[in-house]
């Protein structure tokens, strides 16, 4: 790393409020970052989206912790900066249970033993502003048009070569329906590097929009009203190389065990719900219309359900795999994952029913199927009760242990009670910028 001209390195973690936090050595310190790890208060856990602390029986100002840099994800971001992921650590050594990378790596490690091996790929939505956070002139905004491709024309093309250059694998580019706002698509990778990918492309689009004398806002609702960010995430499932949703004769080729790990994650989504979209924003953005998958239920190609099946075929490269929607950028990224992953091996391990199919757009069914079936329940974006649910589920606790259900519900209740009572707009003006990096 020195020879290459790096003289800082970044080691970064994602909190439970979805805070992504580092501390930086210089190179020379790089060894000894990995080794013993650079000191982290237990409050880490528990900082806000406000910059306030979430003071717990057990997390104040006394005590130490260490993070402990990951060299296999170190990359040279160019200028002289490397950038790494990194672990909590316990001082004696042993791994931090509220650590949200190390639970992943847990879930992955299951899913090992289990003789199922996962790959993530992630969609990061933003929205850019301002370097107040302010928004932007109101400019002609084509959805999926070119008009903004060609307007950030320059941004777009160094966040390419930046990505490119920190070996993140890049799907695609797109303006998004809503006003400055755009989205990439990650290649799916395992679980962890398909996180800390999400953690660095995150850091790089920072670096890049300064540069351009911009921000962006990877808030669930930058602004009130308007079309809300997602962070939207794939999920495959291979047994010996062999993909769990095709060549099976459930429903769109689905295998029985394909067809139980939608049943689990179906069934288990509102008790982790919290862990997936529990900021105090995130209610605003789970309406139905809005296509962020506000339905509890699973459909082909339904961007209106939770659980969007997409089926293997000639226009799917990467295989058949689900999406879960609801996920917003204000949660932990390695968590979500490892919430959703655990869901499906439960249902895997414990043969969960697959439920009916909603075929249909449950907002506006088309003309002659309407009141045919039964209303699709509505996951909750009542966030207060959500988070009241994971506190008391016993199913949340045993697959992400009680450490990370713990700091998530403390850092999102403080949430609420701070800022539950302003206006939509002090709280999205406030929050604009919380989960950038
Ligand atoms: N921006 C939408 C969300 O909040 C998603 C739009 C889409 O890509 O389907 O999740
Ligand atoms: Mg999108």
């Amino acid at each position: 790393m020195a020879h290459a001209g790096v003289r800082t390195v970044i080691g970064a973690v994602v909190n439970s409020a979805g805070l992504t936090l580092a501390k930086s050595v210089p190179v020379a310190r790089l060894g000894a970052f990995h080794r013993s790890g650079m000191g982290a208060a237990g409050v880490w856990h528990v900082f806000c989206a406000d910059g306030a602390i979430a003071f717990t029986d057990s997390i104040g100002a006394v005590g130490d912790l260490r993070l402990r840099l990951d060299l296999d994800g170190l990359r040279d971001l160019g200028g002289g900066l490397a950038w790494g992921p990194a672990d909590f650590f316990a001082q004696s050594g042993e791994p931090d249970p509220r650590c949200p990378r190390g639970l992943l790596r847990t879930v992955e490690r299951r899913l090992a033993q289990a003789g199922l091996e996962a790959r993530v790929g992630h969609e990061l939505e933003f929205v850019l502003v301002a370097p107040d956070g302010s928004a932007l002139e109101d400019t002609s905004w084509v959805p999926y048009g070119v008009t903004g491709l060609l307007d950030r024309e320059s941004l777009l093309a160094d966040l390419l070569a930046a990505t490119d250059a920190a070996g993140i694998g890049m799907e695609q580019m797109h303006c998004e329906y809503g006003r400055h706002q755009f989205e990439f698509s990650l290649s799916p990778v395992a679980p962890v590097a398909a996180a800390d990918a999400v953690v660095l492309a995150r850091t790089l689009v920072g670096r890049v929009v300064r540069r351009h004398g911009l921000r962006a806002s990877f808030s669930p609702v930058p602004f009130p009203g308007h079309l809300g960010n997602g962070a939207h995430q794939h999920f495959s499932l291979t047994r010996d190389g062999l993909s769990l949703f095709a060549g099976g004769t459930g429903p769109h080729g689905m295998t029985a065990e394909g067809g139980a790990a939608i049943g689990g994650v179906v069934r288990g989504l509102p008790e982790v719900q919290g862990l997936l979209t529990g900021s105090v924003l995130s209610g605003e953005r789970l309406a139905p219309g809005r296509w962020a998958g506000a339905h509890a239920c699973w459909g082909l190609e339904n961007r209106e359900a939770a659980v969007r099946f997409l089926r293997d075929g000639p226009g799917n490269p990467h295989g058949a795999n689900f999406e879960v929607k609801v996920i917003d950028p204000s949660a932990n990224v390695y968590t979500a994952s490892a919430a959703v992953l655990a869901l499906a091996l439960e249902g895997i391990t414990t043969g969960a029913p697959l439920p009916a199919e909603v075929a249909d757009d449950p907002v506006t069914p088309p003309a002659g199927r309407q009141g045919a079936a039964a209303p699709v329940a509505v996951l909750p974006h009542d966030i207060p009760a959500v988070i009241d649910l994971l506190d008391k589920s016993p199913l949340a606790r045993r697959l992400v242990g009680d450490g990370i259900v713990d700091t998530t519900v403390v850092t999102r209740r403080h949430e609420q009670t701070h800022h539950a009572e302003k206006t939509p707009e002090e709280r999205a003006e406030l929050l604009r910028l919380a989960w950038s990096v």
